[in-house]
C-alpha cells in the first residue's frame, strides 16, 4: 500500500525566536533555514517581514532553498481593504514562497482582542487569501487559539477555518496558541475538523504549555492531519513549541507512523539529526540537553551493571531505536572497558589507526575523563580531541613552541578625546633553531593575540594563510569565585572545512590560547606540514 505524504512545518525562526533570551541574526537565520533545507524540512517558515529589520531583510534576499521559504503576517486589518494594508503589501512583497496567515478563530477574541464583528474577521481571511493567492503564493491559514475557539463556538471557529480553505488555502492549521489542550481532546477535535475539510489540507500547530506538544501533534496526524508545525530543540515561547527533533525520528523509525507516512527526511539526513540539535544550541551558546529524547548525550547511555553487559552482547535488549540512525552514539558510563570501547570507536571514526591492547589507548581516556571533570567537552571539539589523541600516541610532530607571550589592554583618550580600549599581542615563538617576534593589535585581547600568533609562523605559514576563525564562543562554569571559563573555538580552512577547538582555563586568555593553539596545529596535521 502507498505510503500517505506527511508534510513538516518549521518554525523555529518565527515561533521559536520567540524563546526568551534567544535574538537571532541574518546569519543566524541564513544559517539555521540551510540546516533545515538539508535536513529535508518541507516548510521553513523564516520571520514576519516588516515586524522587524532581520526579517524585512530577510526576506529581500534571494534564496537557493529546496525547502518552501515562507513569510508569516497578519490577515488584513478589519476596516481597511487587502489593498490598502501596508502590512499585508509587506507581506504580499517578501520574497517568499508561501505566506502563512495568522488569524483569530475564537469568537470571543475576535470580539474582545480584534473589536470587531465575526464577518468582518471572516471577510479578512478570505481577501487576504485571495491577495496572496494573486501574487502566486502558496497560502496557509494559522487559526489562533483554535481549539480554545472550537469549544466555546465550534461554528465560528470551523467557519474561520472553512473560509480560507474555500478560499483554496493549501493549508489550514489549527493552532493551540495557549498549549493548554489535551492529546484526547485534540483527536476529537481535529477529527471534526477534518469531516469538513480533507485531512491533507489540516495541520496542527502545539504548544507545550502541558507538556505534550509532541503527543498533541500525533494525535492530530491519527485524527487525520497531515502537517505538523514545530522548532527545532521544541524552542518556542513559555514551555515551547512541538519538538521537530523529536517528531522527526518518531515518524521515521516508529512502524505506527513509519508504514503510513512518508516525510521528506530521508534516512540519510535523520543521521545528522544530533548534529542539528546540537548545532543550534551552539548557536544560542547553550549547553545541549543531554536528556534530550533521541539526540541528548544521554539518550542511549547506560550506567555499568547488568544493563551494559546485556548491551554488550544485544543492544536490541535495551534500546528502543538504534542511536546510530539519529546521528547518536551508544554510551556505557563508568565501566573501563566500555570506556575504552567509545575511545577505540572514536578513533576509528576519525581515521586513526589504534591497538585495543596499546596501553596509550588507556592513558587517552584517563586524560579525556580527568579533563571532562575540570571542563572540557570533547563532543563539542572534535579537532581538540584528535589533537589530545595524537599527541597520547604520538604521532604529532613538535611544530613550534610559544616560549612566551604577552597581551596588554590599555584603555586611554585617543587624539579625538574619545575613550579607547586598544589591545596589543607579542608572541616569541621558536620553530627549530629559529626565533621569531610578532606584535599585533586586535579589537580585544583574544583577537590581539590571535592576530599576533598567526602573523609569522616562518615555513609553516604557508599552511594556516587560509585559516580563519569563524566563531569564538565562551561559556562560564561552575560559576562564583571559582569560576572556570570555556572557550570553543570554530575554525574553517580554505576548503571550506570547520572544525572546533576547545580551551578551559580559570583565565580567559589562557584558555583562548589553548583553543588557538589547537585549532593551529590541527591545521598543520591536516594540511601535512612536515615537522
Ligand atoms: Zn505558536
Amino acid at each position: 500500500m502507498a505510503r500517505e505524504r506527511l508534510y513538516l512545518f518549521d518554525t523555529t525562526l518565527r515561533d521559536g525566536a520567540q524563546t526568551n533570551g534567544v535574538d537571532f541574526t541574518l546569519a543566524d537565520k541564513l544559517a539555521i533555514a540551510g540546516m533545515l533545507d538539508e535536513l529535508g524540512i518541507d516548510y521553513v517558515e523564516g520571520g514576519y517581514p516588516g515586524a522587524n529589520p532581520t526579517d524585512t531583510e530577510l526576506f529581500a534576499k534571494d534564496r537557493k532553498f529546496d525547502t518552501i521559504f515562507t513569510a508569516f503576517g497578519m490577515t488584513r486589518r478589519p476596516g481597511r481593504s487587502a489593498s490598502n494594508d501596508p502590512g499585508l503589501a509587506l507581506l504580499l512583497d517578501a520574497k517568499a514562497d508561501a505566506i502563512c496567515f495568522v488569524a483569530k478563530a475564537w469568537d470571543y477574541h475576535v470580539r474582545v482582542a480584534l473589536e470587531t464583528t465575526e464577518e468582518e474577521n471572516l471577510a479578512s481571511i478570505r481577501d487576504s487569501v485571495k491577495a496572496a493567492k494573486a501574487k502566486g503564493r502558496e497560502v496557509l491559514l494559522d487559526c489562533e487559539h483554535f481549539f480554545d475557539g472550537y469549544k466555546a463556538n465550534p461554528t465560528y471557529a470551523l467557519a474561520c477555518a472553512k473560509a480560507a480553505y474555500d478560499e483554496d488555502a493549501r493549508w489550514v492549521v489549527l493552532c493551540d496558541t495557549n498549549g493548554g489542550t489535551l492529546p484526547h481532546e485534540v483527536a476529537t477535535i481535529v477529527a471534526e475538523v477534518c469531516k469538513l475539510i480533507p485531512g491533507d489540507h489540516v495541520g496542527i500547530h502545539a504548544h507545550n504549555d502541558t507538556e505534550q506538544a509532541v503527543a498533541n501533534s500525533f494525535a492530530a496526524v491519527r485524527a487525520g492531519a497531515r502537517q505538523i508545525q514545530g522548532t527545532l530543540n521544541g524552542l518556542g515561547e513559555r514551555c515551547g513549541n512541538a519538538n521537530l527533533v523529536s517528531i522527526i525520528p518518531t515518524l521515521k523509525l516508529k512502524p505506527e507512523f513509519s508504514s503510513t507516512f512518508d516525510i521528506g527526511v530521508s534516512d540519510a539526513a535523520l543521521k545528522k539529526l544530533a548534529q542539528v540539535s546540537h548545532a543550534l544550541d551552539e548557536r544560542l551558546n547553550r549547553g545541549s540537553n543531554r536528556h534530550a529524547p533521541y539526540v541528548g548525550a544521554s539518550a542511549f547511555a547506560t550506567k555499568a551493571g547488568i544493563h551494559a553487559s546485556a548491551i554488550a552482547k544485544d543492544p536490541a535488549t535495551y534500546e528502543h531505536v538504534a542511536p546510530e540512525t539519529v546521528g547518536n552514539k551508544r554510551k556505557v558510563l563508568v565501566s573501563e572497558q566500555a570506556g575504552k570501547s567509545n575511545i577505540l570507536a572514536e578513533l576509528e571514526r576519525i581515521g586513526i589507526a589504534a591497538d585495543k591492547n596499546d596501553p596509550r589507548i588507556g592513558r587517552l581516556l584517563e586524560i579525556v575523563k580527568e579533563r571532562e571533570t575540570i571542563g572540557y567537552a570533547y563532543e563539542a571539539a572534535d579537532a581538540s580531541f584528535e589533537m589530545l589523541a595524537r599527541r597520547t600516541l604520538g604521532t604529532v610532530p613538535n611544530y613550534f613552541d610559544v616560549t612566551q607571550f604577552d597581551v596588554n589592554v590599555e584603555q586611554r583618550n585617543n587624539a579625538k578625546g574619545e575613550r579607547v580600549t586598544v589591545c596589543m599581542a607579542v608572541v616569541k615563538v621558536k620553530i627549530g633553531d629559529e626565533k621569531m617576534i610578532s606584535a599585533a593589535e586586535g579589537n580585544g585581547p583574544v583577537n590581539a593575540l590571535d592576530r599576533a600568533l598567526r602573523k609569522d609562523l616562518g615555513k609553516y605559514q604557508k599552511y594556516i594563510d587560509g585559516l580563519k576563525l569563524t566563531d569564538f564562543r565562551v561559556r562560564i562554569l561552575n560559576g562564583g569565585t571559582e569560576a572556570v571559563t570555556r572557550v570553543l573555538i570554530e575554525s574553517e580552512d580554505e576548503n571550506g572545512d570547520r572544525w572546533t577547538t576547545i580551551g578551559v582555563s580559570p583565565n580567559i586568555i589562557d584558555a583562548s590560547f589553548q583553543a588557538l593553539m589547537d585549532s593551529i596545529i590541527y591545521k598543520l596535521v591536516k594540511s601535512g606540514a612536515p615537522a
